[in-house]
């Protein structure tokens, strides 16, 4: 061949992202395809979506680009965000991630590309970080009882209010308080959930609590403005009245101050970003909650546990499930699906680094700053708001306060200006002797000298009062071994990826978890998120600072407004199921500017996930569940009788499309019309939008309003459980009642007016530094690429759908019996004439090196498979064969060849330890067992521990770290 035989420009396409996210090559495209019958994409895009919702225009997301083209334009974006120090606290902080934990936990993908561990017997490495990130929360809280994890503090304490309320015993009461020495985000979270809730919230002085009639208390320690107040007596008070006190607390401070437990608070509360994890113009971060034991089953969001599996070893999974959105529906905690576990990781994982001492130095540290720079301060003459302290001084500044501020930024520092006459400053541990003159010189304005050595001895020899003696802690904290053994960095390297090994996550096989969306998370698409220039800054910077931020979140809002048919979108919901609830409060709040506030129920049909009931009691919806009818379609009739039933009390329907069914359903148009003929707005949840982009979308199909899950759909990865953003796009009509936020007013994408709304999230956008990854996407893939994968989406659904029909049928189809990008399959039929349970299938795919595809949800004994466009066919073919085989033997149990309890499906998953036990008993060999066929011999992957117990574990509740002598013991 000559070496001209191609074209300029086909020589440049070779750098071309498209194929490199798409699993599936040109010839494998033809070869599924004639698999399944049909001619082309277009030709199975035209068999399988209704032709009354295809998009007749292309998306207008631009050309794609390569990975080089698209990383050197967003670095350009992103050098227009200028770096400040920012010294504005209000529970964001600057810190210092250990590069171990950036290098070996953030940017690798063994963590950032697993899923929540539903499957325990292959996620002991995360479950053991989160129970570390407990062990954490519980020592250095003071508390009984802790979980793992929230979305940032605001919520957490939102969340708080929803427990005191479910837990109080002054039940009359529908009054929360709130200390006016409270983050003003957190007030401000706070207030929009109790205005949906029906409560009142009182602001006050922490000591007036006690005077008034109320359910429910938050109180903050260290408070805003950095003093600490002993709240021992305010707490029994408001306990004297049956009330439930939670406390926001800040981490780091409570290396050295006694525990808000100590104090008898019944929640403890916070975030822990400065536990090494970036600011991040505002997350995604952990957020810590810690209760009393006689609490756990009203605790939000998930609890790690210790139970045991079938040798009897410890083992870790989620525990109290049934406190969950996923069975509990509208009568659960919370709504919380997807948090912030690898954040929550990398919190625990700076623990085990530092260590208690290491820590301890830490927060010494910046609180010995703290000392310094107020006594030089003071004595030059200023006067503090607060006379203890932490990290945090607020400084009367008056009149100068402006000059100040100015001679601030011309130094590159921001300082805290929110409140009249006073500025504010928090330390870090990034803080340094430089940074304290620096200072000193911005509030001085001279270039006086501080004297850091003289304040320094001065302090060393009259001891510091800043912290009340009586408030300086004596507990211990973090005594437990794996906080004291790792602290040199080959023991710590060693130790992360010891857990690491525990875990099967996307780098190591396809993930086909129906609804999840576990697509590729390129490497090009992670690299900016560990760009300074979008970790450094801090949400509350001047917006002048985040021009960087502002154009890479308006280009991308562009796009997803293109791609959902939209009109206006909110960057704020940083998950799809806080997008529910922004996107249900646009609707309330269009109800009621329209004198129709009475509205208030809310249908979904039985298929739904359980975020969406739980959501629509969080703004107080009664629920009316829709049935399907035996295709698994929404029965439009039931849909009208019950629209016609509420008739004007119609506030909305949830509905998911493609439905969770895995089918496009073909009335959907007619579904959307019904609600609103009865004066109802549709809410469409996103999370099934990988079906959806380039073809239709949900403004199209008549939404009003849905979420985004941008770590599905649009290739942030799970992390383990989080972080996700779960942005919402609006119809016109609702975009002025989208959030906003106290701080830092968000500008009105569309009709330039100003909102009136609270905010749903601690930060103006959510977790904006995620947001790089989803840009990079959409620019790398460009409107061809994005639609093709839609389109391989489904080639690959139907492509497995057809491939296992033979053996496992496939519950529900849509039009010319195809699937839309995920299919079910029915394991009943084979549960009765085997006794073999979806449970068992779901194990033994597990010694065929995969993880189970979704597992009873949405229709029990089913398994739901979504495996995505970036599959290979070589890895369908894997699959294939392993679900093949697995029904193979099966079958044998079924015809009484192998034994119902010794056989390899009821003792899946097989461990090492099995294999290798001198005893082995069973009736079938070890090899069948380990390496059932021969590809998983290539690439095995060994579950760490035998099945779980979860009814033990239950019983025998233990979030906290096992003692050693637990693990002695076998
Ligand atoms: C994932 C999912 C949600 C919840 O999204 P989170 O980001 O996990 O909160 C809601 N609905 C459906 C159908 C989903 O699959």
């Amino acid at each position: 061949m000559s070496l001209a035989n191609f074209s300029l420009s086909q020589l440049e396409q070779s750098q071309d992202f498209i194929r490199r996210h798409i699993g599936p090559g040109e010839s494998e495209i033809a070869s599924m395809l004639a698999a399944i019958g049909a001619t082309s994409l277009d030709d199975l895009v035209q068999q399988t979506v209704p032709e009354n919702i295809r998009s007749k225009s292309a998306l207008k997301v631009g050309e794609a680009q390569t990975e080089v083209q698209a990383l050197s334009y967003l670095k350009s974006v992103a050098k227009k965000n200028k770096l400040n120090k920012s010294y504005i606290g209000m529970g964001y902080y600057d810190t210092l991630t250990p590069n171990v934990i950036l290098r070996n936990v953030l940017e690798n993908p063994g963590w950032y590309t697993a899923y929540t561990p539903y499957q325990p017997e292959i996620a002991q490495g995360r479950l053991e970080a989160l129970l570390n990130f407990q062990q954490v929360t519980i020592d250095l809280t003071g508390m009984e009882l802790a979980s793992a994890s929230l979305l940032d503090e605001a919520t957490a304490a939102a969340e708080a209010m929803g427990l005191a309320k479910r837990m109080s015993k002054n039940s009359k009461a529908n009054a929360f308080f709130i200390a006016d020495d409270v983050h003003p985000q957190t007030l401000d979270v706070v207030t929009t959930r109790a205005d949906m809730f029906g409560f009142d919230i009182i602001v006050g002085k922490a000591q007036d609590a006690a005077s008034h009639n109320i359910f429910g208390a938050l109180l903050q320690y260290p408070g805003t403005s950095g003093v600490i107040t002993d709240l021992t007596d305010i707490i029994a008070a408001i306990q004297a009245n049956k009330g439930i006190v939670a406390v926001a607390a800040d981490l780091l401070s409570l290396m050295l101050l006694k525990s808000p437990g100590e104090m008898g608070a019944d929640v403890v509360l916070g975030s822990a970003q400065r536990f090494g994890v970036p600011m991040g113009y505002g997350g995604p971060h952990a957020a810590f909650f810690a209760t009393r034991d006689d609490y756990k089953r009203s605790l939000p969001g998930r609890i790690i546990g210790v139970s045991k599996d079938t040798r009897g070893r410890p083992a870790l999974r989620m525990a109290l499930q049934t406190r969950e959105q996923h069975i509990r529906r509208e009568k659960a905690n919370s709504n919380i699906c997807t948090a912030q576990v690898l954040l929550a990781n990398m919190a625990s994982f700076y623990a085990v680094y530092h260590g208690p001492q290491g820590l301890k130095t830490i927060a010494s540290r910046v609180h010995r700053f703290a000392d310094i720079l107020a006594a030089g301060l003071q004595k030059a003459g200023f006067e503090l708001v607060n006379n203890t302290w932490f990290d945090t001084l607020s400084i009367k500044v008056g009149k100068n306060k402006a000059g100040i501020v100015e001679q601030a930024l011309a130094a590159g520092i921001n300082l805290r200006s929110d409140v009249e006459g006073v500025l504010g400053l928090s330390l870090d541990e990034t803080t340094t002797r430089a940074d304290l003159q620096t200072l000193f010189s911005v509030f001085t304005g001279a270039n006086v000298e501080l004297d850091i050595n003289a304040f320094d001895s001065a302090i060393v020899k009259n001891g510091s009062q800043s912290i009340p003696a009586a408030l300086v802690r004596e507990s211990k904290v973090l005594t437990h071994p794996v906080f004291n053994s790792y602290q040199s960095e080959t023991e710590m390297l060693r130790y992360i990826k010891s857990l690491e090994d525990k875990d099967l996550a996307l780098n190591h096989s396809m993930i086909s978890l129906g609804s999840c969306t576990m697509k590729l998370n390129a490497t090009a698409e992670m690299i900016p998120v560990t760009w300074p220039e979008f970790g450094k800054l801090h949400p509350f910077a001047p917006i002048e600072q985040a021009q960087g931020y502002k154009q890479m979140m308006d280009e991308l809002s562009e796009w997803l407004i293109d791609i959902t048919g939209y009109d206006a979108l909110s960057m704020q919901p940083n998950s799809g199921a806080q997008g529910e609830y922004a996107g249900l409060i646009t609707i309330q709040k269009y109800h009621q500017s329209r004198d129709q506030g009475h509205r208030n129920v809310c249908l979904i049909p039985s298929s739904a996930h359980g975020t969406n009931p739980a959501t629509a009691q969080m703004v107080s919806y009664k629920v009316v569940v829709v049935n399907c009818d035996k295709n698994g379609n929404i029965d439009v009739a039931d849909l009208r009788k019950k629209a016609a039933e509420v008739a004007d009390n119609l506030a909305c329907a949830m509905i998911t499309y493609p439905s969770t069914h895995g089918v496009y359903e073909e009335t959907i148009k007619e579904i959307c019309d019904i609600v609103h003929e009865f004066g109802g707005q549709v809410y469409i949840d996103g999370a099934n939008m990988n079906a959806q982009v380039g073809l239709t979308s949900p403004g199209l199909i008549g939404g009003d309003v849905s979420h985004l899950n941008l770590h599905k759909t649009f290739c942030i990865p799970h992390g383990g459980g989080g972080p996700g953003m779960g942005p919402i796009g609006v119809k016109s009509h609702l975009a002025p009642f989208l959030p906003n936020h106290k701080v830092i007013g968000v500008e009105n994408v569309g009709d330039g007016s100003v909102r009136t709304n609270g905010a749903v999230s601690a930060a103006p956008w959510g977790s904006a530094s995620i947001l790089p990854i989803s840009y990079m996407y959409i620019k790398m893939m460009g409107s061809e690429g994005l639609k093709k994968a839609t389109a391989v989406a489904i080639l690959n659904a139907n492509y497995v759908a057809k491939q296992l029909s033979a053996h496992y049928p496939v519950l529900y189809r849509g039009r010319n019996e195809r699937v839309a990008h995920e299919c079910i399959i029915d394991l009943r039929p084979l549960k009765e004439s085997s006794g073999v349970s979806e449970m068992d299938v779901a194990k033994r795919l597990n010694d065929y090196g995969f993880h189970a595809p979704t597992m009873s949800f949405p229709v029990a004994g089913t398994l739901m498979i979504e495996p995505t466009e970036s599959e290979s066919k070589a890895e369908l073919d894997r699959f294939i064969e392993a679900m093949l085989s697995i029904h193979a033997e099966i079958v044998k149990v079924e015809s009484g060849e192998w034994d119902a309890i010794d056989n390899p499906l009821h003792n899946a998953p097989h461990t090492l330890a099995d294999i290798c036990d001198s005893n082995w008993t069973r009736s079938y060999d070890r090899q069948l067992a380990a390496y059932p066929v021969a590809a998983v011999a290539r690439n095995k992957f060994w579950p760490s521990v035998n099945r779980i117990d979860d009814v033990w574990g239950d019983r025998n509740l233990n979030c906290a770290c096992p003692s050693i002598d637990t693990y002695r013991e076998e």
